[in-house]
């Protein structure tokens, strides 16, 4: 498969056969994801090469949010759970990712807890594409 792909096509591209992917810098070595048209680090790459990420990674913090308000991929499980916890992971590979978690132990998260990604699905919201995955405790 070729290293290089536009933005573009890798946006195209993910609903149809959605893999955890990110994007190396190859000005800096770093990996962007959500993948970006100029190096999110360096702000001078823009040349990349995918990189499969892990889905794993460490929770770094993490907060509670309760059923009103909740953006709408959270609404459901909001309106029949009253409230659930979002965690701010920071992938192995080096990105942040923030998402819902699934499972969490009774008492919540812990920080640097390890948890690992499990796909749900994907949209796109005003513009911004929301990426469909949550985080459960890596067991
Ligand atoms: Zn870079």
């Amino acid at each position: 498969m070729g290293a290089h792909i536009s933005v573009p096509m890798y946006q195209r591209a993910v609903p149809q056969r959605y893999r955890l992917v990110g994007l190396r810098c190859r000005n800096c070595g770093r990996v962007n994801f959500p993948p970006k048209g100029v190096c999110r680090y360096c702000g001078v790459g823009a040349d990349f090469e995918e990189c499969r990420l892990s889905g794993r990674g460490t929770v770094h913090s993490w907060t509670l949010i309760a059923g009103a308000g909740a953006p709408p991929e959270f609404a459901a499980e909001a309106a029949c759970k009253g409230s659930y916890p979002v965690v701010l992971v920071e992938l192995d590979e080096g990105p942040r990712i923030i998402a819902q978690m699934v499972d969490p132990p009774e008492e919540g998260p812990r920080i640097g807890m390890r948890v690992e990604a499990v796909f749900r699905r994907i949209y796109e919201e005003e513009g911004v594409i929301r990426y469909g995955f949550k985080f459960r405790p890596m067991t």
